[in-house]
């Protein structure tokens, strides 16, 4: 240990998304510090918030990544914070958070995929 504080990042967005559908009804947004869904009570991003936010995000994956990553971050600050000894691997972390968003690269270019049959 040094003695000296590293600096601490900024907060991560909040976590208002995504919007209430029907516009009446309570969203499928996290409850903090808990992660868990305040309308379904299944941890989140529970289906309902992912079909949510794939629509709402559908012309911009790459907003939807980022939107992501940084709740993964607040999710991760909050989770460990209320468990420190046993809280949930980062592996399980980023596949519950950003893993199953839209944005992916292919893992091939199309050009250099076999042909069928080959
Ligand atoms: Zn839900």
């Amino acid at each position: 240990m040094t003695g000296q504080q590293r600096p601490h990042p900024a907060e991560g967005p909040p976590p208002d998304r995504p919007r209430p559908y029907p516009p009446h009804a309570t969203p499928h947004t996290p409850l903090r510090p808990l992660w868990c869904c305040r309308a379904c009570g299944r941890p989140w991003p529970c289906a309902h918030a992912r079909l949510l936010l794939k629509a709402e995000y559908a012309d911009n994956p790459v907003g939807l990544s980022i939107y992501l990553c940084g709740l993964l971050y607040e999710a991760t600050r909050d989770l460990y914070r209320l468990n420190p000894d046993d809280g949930p691997s980062p592996r399980d972390l980023f596949a519950r958070f950003v893993a199953w968003g839209l944005y992916r690269r292919p893992a091939l270019p199309d050009a250099d995929l076999p042909e069928p049959g080959r």
